[in-house]
């Protein structure tokens, strides 16, 4: 980081927002807005703008690092924490490949850099998010939300219904506890009934069932069409193998919540194990802190990610974004070159082309590369003068 370097990213993202249209929220009026600048990720808090106009020409003037903006409508945002008079908060979510386990790729490359598949593993957590929680187990639309690339390494949703406004803090950490899937409790999934006085019988869920029952039971089934994937809930071999041959009748029991298929030894420990691991395995790595305040500022949509020089993309449906590729769709600074200095062993693909990996070489650059890697501490905008 150098001050010419710094200035020669302002100067970019003081472009970026002068010829960018609208870029204000909803209710612009009643939000705070925070900046974070070079030296302090959040440098100023408790700022207020009118309208669009009001914010486009402080973001052209000060250029700022980072814009973030409160997921609450105030009635006075200026004031001090205390002082604002809440009137309600959108429900936010944040999913970023940073938090999502067992990426091989994180391994490689570290924690430092993203690279093609972080970003499609959390592509893919906000399509499971969407579709598998926030449509069928929480009934909201998909017009009812905003989905945002977030600059980085993942995605943020907004959901803006109604109903969600006035939620607090703690209906908030339910909503979050639950998507999460924490401790599962075993009796609300399983139970026996006793058929006569030496034998009861195995009940659990039928993929017809809401919520999480339904979820297990779908992926007990999914499970079954492969003796490998069973083992891996734990389910000995010898029993694996047996589900695996007898798939349609056990399809069957469990399609009506029975599954006493076959016997299966230590089956508490066997169904305890299973509702765990199924539980850890479609659970949604969200990030509960940000779910939980309902104060809570996010980078504004559209807005440039100061780590990153890419913009925060709106990304217009769920079907937009299947196809939607950030290291192309979220490219701003798309006219210019730079001299850098760069040294990285990473490969970095952007715009559809690939640069390095580089040994301390100077070269110039197109400036959504440069500022990419200058920003990720990896090179040094020189001076061509
Ligand atoms: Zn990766």
């Amino acid at each position: 980081m150098s001050d010419f370097g710094n200035k020669t990213v302002s100067s970019y993202i003081k472009d970026y927002y002068k010829n960018i249209g609208s870029i204000a929220p909803e209710r612009i009026a009643e939000r705070e807005f925070g900046f974070g600048s070079f030296a302090n990720r959040i440098a100023v808090r408790h700022t207020v703008f009118r309208n669009d106009s009001e914010l486009r020409a402080y973001l052209i003037d000060t250029a700022p690092l980072h814009v973030d903006y409160s997921a609450a409508y105030y009635k006075h945002p200026e004031a001090p924490m205390d002082k604002k008079e809440w009137l309600g908060s959108e429900l936010r979510f944040d999913i970023d490949a940073g938090d999502i386990v067992k990426l091989p790729c994180r391994i490689e490359h570290g924690k430092e850099w993203s690279c093609d598949k972080c970003l499609d593993a959390a592509k893919e957590e906000v399509i499971k998010l969407i579709e598998n929680f926030l449509v069928p187990d929480f009934g909201f639309s998909t017009k009812e939300m905003e989905i945002n690339f977030s600059g980085n390494r993942g995605y943020h949703v907004h959901v803006h219904k109604e109903s969600v406004l006035s939620l607090d803090k703690p209906a908030r950490e339910e909503i979050s506890s639950y998507i999460f899937g924490n401790e599962p409790d075993y009796d609300a999934f399983f139970y026996t009934v006793r058929i006569d006085p030496r034998h009861e019988k195995q009940m659990g869920p039928r993929p017809s069932d809401g919520g999480w029952r339904g979820k297990v039971a779908h992926a007990f089934l999914n499970a079954a069409s492969s003796k490998g994937d069973l083992t891996s809930l734990g389910i000995d071999k010898t029993t694996a193998s047996w589900i695996f041959r007898n798939i349609e009748a056990v399809r069957k029991d469990i399609n009506q919540g029975n599954w006493d298929f076959h016997p299966i030894p230590n089956r508490k420990e066997v169904l305890v194990n299973l509702l765990n691991r199924q539980i850890i395995n479609q659970g949604n790595r969200i990030d509960k802190g940000v779910t939980n305040d309902p104060s809570h500022l996010m980078r504004l949509p559209n807005s440039i990610h100061g780590g990153t020089g890419l913009a925060a993309k709106k990304v217009p449906s769920l079907a937009a974004l299947e196809i939607f590729d950030p290291m192309k769709g979220a490219v701003a600074f798309k006219t210019g070159e730079l001299k850098v200095r760069v040294d990285s062993r990473y490969k970095l693909s952007i715009n559809g082309r690939e640069f390095g990996p580089y040994k301390n070489e100077t070269l110039e650059l197109p400036a959504y590369a440069a500022t990419y890697l200058y920003l990720k501490g990896l090179a040094d905008i020189l001076n061509s003068n």
